[in-house]
């Protein structure tokens, strides 16, 4: 029988409720994997992946979260490993959209956002960076985005803090790979979930243009980001360290006209 890569290991996943988090949840569950399930909203929805992880034979349990919180991100980590008895694997996943021409990003969207995706990743990984530097082992998976590589106009915060989650990625790998802690990032072009749905539905992106973008014709799935995670989180990553996957069907590597992809 082919052995589960992620056998007797254990995780927290932020933001793991919907989309790419809970995506991301099932796959290392999928793979062995027990799993925390952090929500800051719905702890219904949480509940719900909770279940399906435990339908899959893996231990899990919901909590509730501010990732922006240290207090409450402190109290995350420390019921993760009494409820499992070490963290092996911390993946940042929650975010959020902030959409709006510069001049006009209120101070709060603005700060929001980097609380959330840039303050939020770093206290998490603090937390769970102790008892991983404690265990001498683990891995940490960020979900930066290609915004922090290219930038997409009216996304300030949202492009800033995701360059600065690549930044803080290459920093913690350097500090703590002697522990045998590797840190690396995971950067999607647009995923089909609800947050690109909404956005869809507000008007302020449009899922065809998009696809008409991408030189492999299609949005990135949600399973997709899970299998990268898999591998980052297993041993056949042990030596990846400070390094982003960009997992865009080949947006980033385009720079030449629309138009030629689509003849
Ligand atoms: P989503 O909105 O479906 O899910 C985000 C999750 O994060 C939600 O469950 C939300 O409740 C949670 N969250 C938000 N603020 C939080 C906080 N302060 N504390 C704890 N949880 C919080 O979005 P998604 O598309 O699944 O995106 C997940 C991650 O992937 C985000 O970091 C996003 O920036 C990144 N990403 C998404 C795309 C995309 O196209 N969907 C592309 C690149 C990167």
């Amino acid at each position: 029988m082919e052995q589960l890569r992620l056998n007797g290991k254990t995780a927290l996943v932020t933001g793991a409720s919907r989309g790419i988090g809970r995506a991301i949840a099932l796959a290392l569950a999928g793979e062995g994997a027990d799993v925390a399930v952090n929500c800051t909203a719905s702890m219904e929805a949480a509940e719900i992946v909770v279940q399906e992880i435990k339908n899959l034979g893996r231990d899990s349990f919901a909590i509730k979260a501010d990732v922006a919180d240290k207090p409450a991100v402190e109290t995350m980590v420390r019921a993760t490993v009494s409820s499992f008895g070490k963290i092996d694997i911390l993946v940042n996943n929650a975010g959020m959209a902030t959409v709006a021409p510069s001049e006009d990003l209120g101070e709060s969207v603005w700060r929001r956002g980097i609380d959330v995706m840039l303050t939020g990743t770093f206290f998490c990984s603090q937390a769970a960076g102790k008892e991983m530097l404690r265990q001498h082992g683990g891995k940490i998976i960020n979900i930066a985005s290609i915004n922090g590589i290219v930038a997409f106009p009216e996304r300030a915060s949202y492009c800033s803090a995701k360059a600065g989650v690549m930044a803080l990625t290459k920093v913690l790998a350097s500090e703590w790979a002697r522990y045998g802690v590797n840190v690396n990032a995971i950067a999607p072009g647009y995923v089909d979930t609800e947050l690109v749905r909404n956005l869809a539905s507000q008007g302020t992106l449009d899922v065809s243009e998009l696809v008409n973008r991408t030189p492999s014709k299609k949005l990135t799935q949600s399973a997709d980001i899970g299998k990268v995670a898999i591998f980052l989180a297993s041993e056949d990553a042990d030596n990846i360290n400070g390094q982003t996957l960009v997992i865009d069907g080949g947006w980033t590597a385009y720079g030449y006209l629309e138009s030629w992809l689509n003849k």
